[in-house]
């Protein structure tokens, strides 16, 4: 009890000292995030955890070893870092992993970073698989979420079991049909797998149309080893899939950018919005405006790059002032862009880490 009293007083002092270390900064606006080739960067895509209760066969092998708890990052930890973020000009925070809903008392941090939607915050927003929606999507409504991200990538339950390993569709659905009710505004996320859903693309964006969701089709990463399969052999172009959904759809550009990898059109049959993420066909890293924040507290500046700075050894050692300058440095050496390659000669993994740990 005490050592709790002791450690949120020390909290509370150690911000107190930090925030006067930083209001000149902020008085002066020169605190913002800019990197070597001007791009500013206002986006923090967090890895709550790396675990999750699903096991998709492009993301995680079947037998992942997951991290010791010491090496992730508290819930504490999680949101200084955040917060220290949101004093450098950071405007839209996801919360993402593994399957962020399952770490346990993370409502409390989106509910504390919900209150800052509005002020410091533009957006919050999660990735999520589903599979906790029915229990926790009025609470996160309730938090300042409006919009979330719902990974799916196939209609049929034996299918869907087949690509996620464990997940239940229906239970997913019914996350959705709640999501829905309470007010949140839903995108379902695809992965374009090569022989698993390829020919089953446009029966999901139709559903999408029909349940009134946008959808952003998403090129496999090579990320982290899976195990037998091989990226390549799952590996289908985006390219390929669009030239498909015409051949049933009216899909017209759209101009919106979002200064990430994704590039939107409109459907005409379906009236909804539908997004293609290319980061291996197009990477439209000119734009990027991101930065991913690992479990263990490590920032990537680039999802395909390994460059990174390890800003839990710093929080840990040094606190918060010491923390904003290494996140400051970390920006100096944001790269312009990453070489994502699947091929015959080199078919599974560019960067070692899985996507759970690093956040999609
Ligand atoms: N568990 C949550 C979910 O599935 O939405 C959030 C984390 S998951 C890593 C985030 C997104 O990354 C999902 O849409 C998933 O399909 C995608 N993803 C995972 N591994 C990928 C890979 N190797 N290439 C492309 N997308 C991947
Ligand atoms: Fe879990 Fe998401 Fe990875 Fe699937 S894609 S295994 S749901 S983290």
């Amino acid at each position: 009890m005490l050592l709790k009293f002791l450690k949120l007083e020390y909290n509370i002092f150690s911000w107190e000292i930090y925030k006067i270390h930083s209001m000149n900064e902020i008085i002066n606006n020169t605190n913002k995030l800019i990197d070597p080739f001007g791009r500013t960067v206002d986006y923090l895509r967090v890895s709550v955890t790396d675990r999750c209760d699903f096991r998709c066969t492009y993301c995680m092998a079947e037998d992942m070893q997951f991290l010791p708890k010491k090496d992730i990052l508290s819930l504490e930890e999680l949101e200084d870092i955040c917060r220290v973020f949101m004093r450098l000009g950071t405007r839209k925070i996801r919360l993402t992993g593994g399957e962020p809903l399952v770490r346990k008392g993370i409502m409390q941090v989106i509910n504390n970073l919900g209150k800052e939607v509005g002020n410091s915050l533009d957006e919050l927003t999660i990735t999520t698989n589903g599979s906790q929606l029915e229990t926790k999507a009025e609470e996160l409504f309730n938090a300042g979420v409006r919009r979330i991200n719902v990974s799916l990538d196939h209609l049929d339950p034996d299918k869907f079991r087949e690509i996620t390993r464990w997940g239940d569709l229906e239970k997913v659905k019914r996350g959705l049909k709640k999501a829905q009710e309470v007010g949140l505004k839903i995108k379902i996320n695809t992965v374009a797998i090569s022989n698993f859903n390829q020919y089953h693309l446009p029966e999901i964006l139709a559903w999408c149309g029909e349940e009134n969701f946008d959808m952003t089709i998403i090129e496999i990463m090579p990320m982290g080893d899976i195990g037998g399969d091989t990226r390549y052999g799952q590996y289908l172009p985006l390219s390929e899939v669009r030239k498909d959904l015409q051949k049933k759809f009216t899909l017209t550009d759209l101009p919106e950018r979002t200064s990430g990898p994704a590039r939107y059109v409109s459907v005409k049959e379906t009236k909804n919005k539908l997004g293609f993420i290319t980061p291996l066909t197009h990477n439209f890293c000119e734009s990027c405006n991101r930065v991913r924040l690992t479990c263990t507290g490590v920032l990537y500046m680039c999802l395909g790059q390994d460059d990174n700075a390890d800003l839990k050894t710093v929080l840990r050692n040094n606190g918060l002032n010491a923390l904003e300058d290494a996140i400051k440095k970390a920006i100096e050496r944001k790269p312009k862009g990453h070489d994502f390659e699947i091929s015959r000669q080199s078919p599974n993994i560019s960067v070692n880490r899985h996507m759970s740990l690093t956040g999609g």
